[in-house]
Parts: structure tokens; C-alpha cells; sequence
């Protein structure tokens, strides 16, 4: 591994600061991904920049509108964080789910987006939540959804000199779910071979609102607004599932690679589109 210097600033400020110096500089959060990108030299910054000494990265906070969390908060923080557990069960299953223990204790859902990585699993729940990622920057401050956050595999929107402060979380309203789930051939240490985020509002029978995104089957993660249209105004039935899953992998640009071949990714999508669903749907009709 490169040498390197490393500074943990304690304010926004201080961070922006360093990264306009250095603008090749790589921010630190868990360091889950990055330790590894540093050891195997796909990076090689000059400075690594810890952001887990400023407020505003390790805040987890609800209020009337919703939850920010802080782009540095590890899994555990936001598995056990009582407000999470109440509003947002989702993303506590997410945040079980991401390694194992000692990996949930580092990593955070922040860095699992900046990461950029096709199969990362928090972004398709994320974009389910209609989460929004806040940036601080040289130019100040601003907001962006998350389904444009990830442009390719391993390059995020962020502009030079850009940080992710903060995720914000809308509050869930009345009749809403979410649910994450994805295939991985080995529990724990695996990349999941496709994934889908779903989220529904059910209000008086009808689908008032649906959201739903897919890993592992794209160069990023893929919002699939068509689903959105398909399920809204409908009552939930398993034909209107079905159409769902058809429209999942009709939006599906797989891969063959070692883990699968692109066939079975785009089936898979069909299968976990219908899971995903199903869990967020209650009532179905047959
Ligand atoms: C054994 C093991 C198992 C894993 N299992 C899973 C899994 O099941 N699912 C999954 O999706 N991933 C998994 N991962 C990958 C990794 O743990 C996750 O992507 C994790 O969420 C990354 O978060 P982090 O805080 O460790 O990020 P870091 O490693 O600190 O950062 C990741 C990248 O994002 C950048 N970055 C971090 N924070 C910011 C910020 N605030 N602003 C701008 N850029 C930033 C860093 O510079 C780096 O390029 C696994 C990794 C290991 C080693």
C-alpha cells in the first residue's frame, strides 16, 4: 500500500477545506470498501480525509418530515436506533444484512452509495424510501435524489471537491412498506447476483404510491419508473405483479460474469420483483 497522510477535521468546513487542496484526497468513512481499495492500489490518494470526527456525518435524527442519517453512521447505529426500528423497518433489515457483525459495525449506508458499486445493496432500498442525498461542496451545499447519485460502476455524481454529508429518509405516511431483498449464492460474504428494493403505499384497497429498483443487473443501480406507473391507481393483484416483474426485467441490462450469467440475472429479477412486491402488498388479490 501507498503511503499516505490522513487528517480527521471536525468540521464541514475543515474537510472542504482539505479536499480543495487536494482534490485527488479520498474521504474515510468505514473504510469496509476503501482499506480494501487502498491495499489491492486501485487508489492511491494522497490523503485520506476521516470524516467520522464531524457532527453533521454521524447524525441519526427523525423529525416530522423524516430521518437524516448521517453519511459516516455504521449499520449497527442505525440496526438498533429505536426511531429506525419504529418508522423505517426496512432499513433496519438492510443494515443486518450488509457483511457480517464486524462489518456492520464499520460500515455505513453512506459509504456503501459514494461507492458507486452495481451490486451494492443499500442503493435500490434507498431509491424505494425515495431517499435524497445531501452534498456539501465548494459551490455550498446541495441535494440530489438518490437514483442519480451512482452514473457508473464505481463513479458517483459528486464533483470535485463534493462530500456526502447526509441521507435524508421522507417519513413514511400511513399504508406505506418497504422491503429489500436480493439472491447471493453464500450468506455473509457475497455480492448479491441481483437485488430489488420495493416500496408501496396502499390507501382505501388502491396503490396511491410504488417505487421499485434493482442491483447487480446494470452498470448502476436502476430505478425502474415504468413499475411506478404500471401499480399506481390499481388494486394490488397478482396479474398487476406479474406486469411489475415483466417490466423489472424488460429494465434489467445484465452481465454474464462469474457469478452468473446475464440469463439467469434477468430471471431473477422477475422472481425477486414478485417477492418484493408481494411483502409490501398486502391484500392481494388473486
Ligand atoms: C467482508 C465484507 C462483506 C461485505 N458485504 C457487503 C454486503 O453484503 N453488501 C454490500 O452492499 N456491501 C458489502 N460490503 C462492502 C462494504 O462493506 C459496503 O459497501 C459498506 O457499506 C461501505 O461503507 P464504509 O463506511 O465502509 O465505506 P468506506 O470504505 O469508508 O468508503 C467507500 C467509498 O466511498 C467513499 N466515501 C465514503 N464516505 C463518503 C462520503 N461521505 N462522501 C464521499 N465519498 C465517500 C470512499 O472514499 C470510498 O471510495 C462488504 C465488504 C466486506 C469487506
Amino acid at each position: 500500500m501507498k503511503s499516505f497522510d490522513y487528517l480527521a477535521p471536525g468540521t464541514l468546513d475543515e474537510a472542504l477545506r482539505a479536499l480543495a487542496a487536494r482534490p485527488a484526497a479520498k474521504i474515510l468513512a468505514g473504510g469496509t470498501d476503501l482499506l480494501v481499495q487502498l491495499k489491492n492500489g486501485r487508489h492511491e490518494p494522497p490523503l485520506v480525509v476521516d470524516v467520522k470526527r464531524i457532527p453533521d456525518l454521524t447524525a441519526l435524527r427523525m423529525d416530522d418530515a423524516g430521518l437524516t442519517l448521517g453519511a459516516a453512521v455504521p449499520c449497527i447505529r442505525i440496526a438498533r436506533d429505536a426511531d429506525v426500528r419504529k418508522h423505517y423497518p426496512s432499513l433496519v433489515e438492510l443494515a443486518s444484512l450488509i457483511g457480517g457483525t464486524a462489518i456492520q459495525g464499520r460500515a455505513s449506508i453512506g459509504g456503501n452509495l459514494c461507492n458507486a458499486s452495481p451490486s451494492a445493496d443499500s442503493v435500490p432500498l434507498l431509491i424505494a424510501l425515495s431517499a435524497v442525498a445531501r452534498i456539501a461542496g465548494p459551490g455550498g451545499a446541495r441535494e440530489l435524489p438518490v437514483e442519480a447519485f451512482c452514473i457508473a460502476p464505481g463513479r458517483n455524481a459528486l464533483a470535485p471537491g463534493e462530500f456526502l454529508v447526509s441521507l435524508f429518509v421522507p417519513r413514511p405516511g400511513a399504508g406505506f412498506r418497504a422491503h429489500y431483498l436480493r439472491f447471493i449464492p453464500r450468506n455473509e460474504m457475497d455480492i448479491a447476483v441481483a437485488g430489488v428494493g420495493a416500496s408501496a403505499t396502499v390507501t382505501g384497497g388502491r396503490i396511491t404510491a410504488a417505487r421499485l429498483a434493482l442491483a447487480s443487473v446494470a452498470p448502476t443501480p436502476l430505478f425502474v419508473r415504468e413499475v411506478t406507473e404500471v401499480l399506481v391507481g390499481q388494486t394490488p393483484s397478482a396479474a398487476i405483479i406479474q406486469r411489475a416483474a415483466e417490466l423489472a426485467q424488460a429494465a434489467a441490462r445484465p452481465i454474464t460474469d462469474m457469478r452468473a450469467p446475464a440469463e439467469y440475472r434477468r430471471h431473477l429479477c422477475g422472481v425477486l420483483t414478485k417477492r418484493a412486491l408481494t411483502a409490501v402488498l398486502p391484500e392481494i388479490q388473486q
